[in-house]
């Protein structure tokens, strides 16, 4: 809800800003290529998902 900024104090607004923060992407080693990927997802260097070629 739009609230003038005056209105909200230094805390309050930091105490709801203390949960924008990002989380680090879910990386792991590829098991067919040994390259860095994206867990649950399709590795992009062997095309390789679950041990079987998708791409
Ligand atoms: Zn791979």
């Amino acid at each position: 809800m739009a609230v003038p900024f005056r209105r909200v104090s230094k805390t309050v607004k930091r105490k709801r800003r203390t949960h924008d923060k990002l989380s680090a992407p879910a990386v792991v080693v590829c098991p067919e290529c040994g390259e860095y990927k994206l867990s649950h997802k399709v590795c992009k260097h062997c095309g390789t998902y679950k041990g079987q070629k998708v791409l």
